[in-house]
């Protein structure tokens, strides 16, 4: 499926998201990385098995040849996807969580706790990952603590810019017309 997000550009969101975090510190302590180790001890022999889609072109800022990624790919006919794309969607999986080279992890590892979501007015609004979508506990997300205000920013414009691509403004639509607004957190 073709991007319009060019590698340039993925460099650059990665460049803007490296100088940011959810909070002042490392939020891995508040819940031993539970969202870069969940399902490890239940993935037999192989140590991993949570595993994260990369978004359309996304794929370009790799080699594939990272010793740390393991890459797999679903046919997006067969799995939950908007009617608009076609061909696959890249899935990586860490071997090492929640070990990874900071800079290069990818870019949903890089906005979680947040999510962003289109509203019935059409507009672009960061959300709290709703818990029901989750198979973990996210202590953020669950105590609506306090995020970074540089974080929600550079997430807002990073997420501004993404759906610039119909693909991914596609999916970040089709997610959210699933969710029942009344539920959600919305960040200022
Ligand atoms: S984002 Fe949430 S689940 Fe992930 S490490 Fe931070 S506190 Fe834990
Ligand atoms: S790539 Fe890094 S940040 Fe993302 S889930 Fe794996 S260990 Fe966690």
């Amino acid at each position: 499926m073709k991007s319009s997000i060019s590698k340039k550009t993925y460099k650059a969101i990665y460049r803007l998201l490296n100088r940011v975090s959810p909070i002042d510190g490392d939020c891995g302590r508040l819940c031993g990385s539970i969202c870069c180790t969940c399902d490890a001890d239940d993935a037999g022999d192989k140590g991993f098995s949570m595993g994260i889609y990369l978004l359309p072109g996304e794929d370009r800022v790799f080699t594939r040849t990272e010793d740390w990624l393991e890459w797999s790919y679903t046919k997006v006919s067969e799995a939950d996807f908007p009617d608009s794309w076609s061909g696959i969607a890249y899935f990586v999986r860490c071997k090492t969580p929640p070990l990874c080279p900071r800079e290069t992890r990818p870019l949903q590892c890089r906005v979680f706790p947040l999510a962003p979501h289109i509203t019935g007015s059409g507009e672009l609004r960061m959300i709290l990952f709703p818990a029901e979508g989750l198979p973990y506990r996210c202590p953020l997300a669950e105590n609506e603590a306090p995020l970074s205000p540089a974080f929600v920013k550079a997430t807002n414009t990073v997420w501004k810019r993404l759906i610039q691509d119909r693909h991914i403004y596609d999916l970040v639509k089709y997610d959210s017309d699933f969710r029942d607004e009344k539920s959600l957190v919305f960040l200022p």
